[in-house]
């Protein structure tokens, strides 16, 4: 409630009171957060129980109150103790009931008094009260005082919410310096106790003085309030100011083109720009990045668009090696990585001669035929080397589907191209050494007929203007060099196989093996192990073993890996600190590679009639082969075991068929069909066996089972049979050769018209056995089997014999 409530007349003339009022009984009123100055007005709220009843008689009977402060503001029911005795002796001037039951008082200050004895606790403290006289002061340094508290004050208006300049006017306009100091204290906001301290100030000089000092006090503490306050502000205008800012700069990189999505767009723009690229890639590449600059770049369009871009962008258009056609480097590089081949080289340094004089490398595509490890792989890259091309290579194995081949459309999810592209990229230049393994593994099915994309790819008339699914441009594989590689010819799709040169890598006998083991792969593991030349070191019988005891293989892969094993097992015991050097021999291989796995048994196996030696020709190499045949009593039924194709089925019939037929020449008795059933077994039972070479052998093996005759062990046989007894020529002569070498066989019998074949087989494999040449399966009995002799008899325990 302000001043302006009250009318004009309702206003008090100042008068002094002092002397109305000089030593009474009074009603006291406790003040909780103030301390009330003489000759001021204030509004008085008024709510406790006993100050209301202490304002409605007071007013009742005019009589003046004495107002005093609490000690603590939070004192409910004040007692004597409770408040300060020196306070001021007021009129009631007005009282307003308020609506919640509470009143408002407005009173004036008259003049200061103290508190000289209680007469009354209940319901309100009333008492004796004198008044208090002050010592006036006067003189310079009063005035002085007085002119430095009216310009604090005006400091402090300047500084506090709470003051006007009303205020400010008020004490300018105050002479009388016990007022001023009086008003200035009771104007502004500083803590009870000071305001209590001026008002107990009795002496004019002195309560100027701690005036002043409690207004200077507040002043500097508003002064530093105002200036934490203005930091604070300087901190909120300084974050506010940055984000505007921020935000302006947004929009100007946004209307300059230069903010994070235009900085990816406008280098895209540049790539393809300054990029050397075909016009058509160019085109669309433009075309995209228009798109994409209209997408949101967290969309999922966006990501997919942006990938493409990647792909047509990051892929070699243009980028060639230059290549190094000189056949002295190709021959050297060739030389220097393989041991031996030197048809398949001679045939490799013809290609790139003609290729050179031709000035391009269209023509029929390579293809390496032959059995795993015999260093398909390693020419390819011995060619990439020589030429100064990059190398990659594909396996073809499983691939059923065309799509992996020539990538799948763009509209699929997770669409990317076709692995030719895919190693295109890898390779980034246009005219890779491309190697194709296992072309002869491509299968047709209902995703698509692989084949007929890899011949897009490798023909010279068509591949220079492939086409990917996902890329959509046509992309030209006509500089890439492709290499196929297969185990058979014979799976290889016709069509393929008409595009491709072949040619044939046989398989190594031991002699080559040594040889390979020497100069290549004991020097690259010894170094891929980080062992000195001198701290390892392999017995020529140590390399034999590994060949034969450790590996039966038609390259050498296996053999790699076991003397992979023996220096890394070296490198270990280097490490540890062992001794410095190590020899390998026969004693200590046990030691890093185990015992041994492979034995030469023929001797062993052929210990009984009914086993003969065979020869196979597997895609992984040629190999040897038993054909083991027992009789029991029955009734001539045929039993066939060993997971035989019906192509061979039917070579062990027409095998007993003809001796059925010849039984008296053959010195069988004729009716053993009725005595007998009789049962063949080709072991390694859980390999697949088919095709018609074994027929020779099947009917060695019967007829020795039934004439008691041992087969010879140092003989292995091929060939056909018809049912009148004729040997017909076969397939993989030179494997068989180089198998039955291998086995250390020492004759091979062959069908006649096989002769000329022998011309493949390499020579010195040639000079290791003796070849017999036969065209009627008698040749073969007469030369295969020993002659009758008692001791030829079946030793007791055959059986258990055969099932070891
Ligand atoms: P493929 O591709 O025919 O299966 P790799 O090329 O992978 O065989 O050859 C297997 C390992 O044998 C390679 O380390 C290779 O260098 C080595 N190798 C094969 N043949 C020879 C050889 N004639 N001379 C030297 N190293 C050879």
């Amino acid at each position: 409630m302000a001043n302006e409530d009250f009318t004009k007349d309702e206003q008090i003339v100042m008068e002094d009171p002092g002397k109305l009022y000089n030593q009474e009984i009074l009603p006291i009123m406790p003040l909780r957060n103030s301390v009330f100055f003489p000759r001021q007005m204030m509004p008085l709220s008024v709510g406790r129980k006993s100050t209301i009843q202490l304002v409605d008689e007071a007013f009742r009977d005019d009589l003046p109150i004495l107002i005093v402060a609490q000690k603590d503001a939070n004192t409910e029911k004040p007692t004597p103790d409770d408040i300060h005795k020196q306070g001021t002796v007021a009129r009631i001037l007005k009282v307003y009931n308020l609506p919640d039951g509470s009143k408002s008082v407005f009173v004036q200050g008259l003049y200061r008094a103290q508190i000289f004895n209680l007469v009354q606790q209940e319901p309100y403290l009333k008492g004796f009260v004198q008044r208090v006289e002050e010592t006036k002061s006067e003189g310079i340094e009063v005035e002085a005082l007085v002119a430095t508290i009216k310009n604090g004050f005006r400091k402090a208006v300047e500084l506090a919410p709470d003051l006007t300049p009303e205020h400010l006017g008020l004490i300018l306009n105050t002479e009388d310096p016990s007022q001023v100091a009086d008003m200035a204290m009771w104007l502004i906001n500083v803590p009870v106790n000071e305001k209590q301290e001026i008002l107990e100030e009795l002496n004019v000089g002195e309560r100027l003085k701690k005036a002043n000092l409690f207004l200077s006090k507040l002043v500097q503490r508003l002064e530093l309030g105002n200036k934490i306050q203005t930091e604070v502000q300087d901190e909120i205008n300084k974050s506010q100011k940055d984000y505007f800012l921020r935000e302006q700069m947004k929009a100007i990189k946004h209307e300059l083109g230069e903010d994070e999505e235009n900085i990816e767009i406008n280098e895209l723009k540049k790539r393809v720009e300054e990029g050397s690229y075909p016009e058509e890639v160019k085109r669309t590449a433009a075309k995209e990045v228009d798109r994409l600059q209209r997408m949101h770049p967290s969309s999922a369009e966006y990501t997919v668009a942006r990938t493409y871009l990647d792909w047509i962008l990051d892929l070699p258009w243009n980028e060639s090696t230059t290549d190094n056609l000189d056949i002295k480097d190709a021959e050297k590089s060739l030389e220097r990585d393989h041991y031996g081949l030197d048809k398949v080289k001679k045939r490799i340094l013809e290609y790139l001669a003609v290729r050179k004089l031709k000035n391009d490398m269209r023509g029929p595509i390579l293809c390496f035929v032959g059995p795993p490890g015999v260093g398909k792989t390693s020419l390819g890259k011995s060619i990439a080397n020589a030429l100064g091309r990059k190398f990659v290579r594909m396996s073809l194995g499983g691939v059923h589907d065309e799509a992996e081949i020539r990538g799948h459309r763009r509209t699929y999810i997770g669409a990317l191209p076709g692995r030719i592209i895919q190693g295109i990229k890898k390779a980034g230049s246009n005219n890779p050494v491309f190697m194709l393994d296992e072309v002869d593994k491509v299968g047709t099915d209902f995703r698509g007929d692989p084949a007929s994309a890899l011949l897009e790819v490798l023909d010279p008339e068509q591949n220079f203007s492939f086409s990917d699914h996902y890329l959509e441009i046509p992309f030209d594989l006509s500089k890439t060099m492709f290499i196929a590689t297969a185990n058979m010819m014979e799976p290889i799709p016709p069509a393929l196989r008409d595009r491709m040169e072949i040619i044939e890598i046989p398989s190594y006998i031991e002699d080559e093996k040594l040889h390979i083991a020497r100069k290549f792969l004991v020097p690259k593991q010894q170094a891929e192990h980080g062992l000195k030349e001198k701290q390892i070191k392999f017995t020529d019988e140590a390399l034999r073993l590994m060949i034969s005891g450790y590996t039966r293989e038609a390259g050498v892969r296996n053999l790699e890996r076991k003397i992979a094993d023996v220096c890394r097992g070296v490198a270990m015991e280097v490490a540890a600190g062992a001794k410095k050097s190590f020899t390998i021999d026969n004693d200590v291989i046990v030691n890093y590679l185990g015992h041994q796995k492979f034995f030469p048994e023929i001797s062993e196996r052929i210990n009984r009639p009914g086993i003969a030696t065979g020869l196979a020709w597997t895609p992984v190499g040629g190999d040897i082969l038993f054909i083991e045949a027992t009789k029991m009593k029955g009734k001539g039924n045929l039993i066939l075991t060993g997971q035989l194709g019906d192509v061979m089925k039917e070579s062990a019939q027409a095998a007993l068929s003809f001796i059925g037929a010849n039984a008296e020449a053959l010195g069988i008795e004729p009716d053993f069909r009725e005595k007998y059933d009789i049962h063949v077994h080709v072991p390694a039972g859980a390999v697949p066996k088919d095709g018609p070479s074994a027929g020779v052998t099947m009917l060695t093996a019967l007829v020795s089972l039934l004439t008691g005759r041992m087969v010879r062990n140092d003989l292995a046989m091929t060939g056909e049979i018809t049912l009148r007894g004729a040997v017909l020529p076969i397939g993989g002569v030179k494997e068989k050769v180089i198998a039955a070498v291998r086995s250390g066989i020492k004759t091979v019998i062959l069908p006649k018209r096989n002769e000329y074949d022998l011309e493949e087989v390499p020579a010195n494999v040639r000079d290791e056995v003796k070849f017999k040449f036969v065209s009627e399966m008698p040749e073969v009995l007469a030369f295969a089997l020993r002659p009758p002799k008692k001791e030829d008899k079946p030793p007791a325990r055959a059986e258990a014999a055969i099932a070891n």
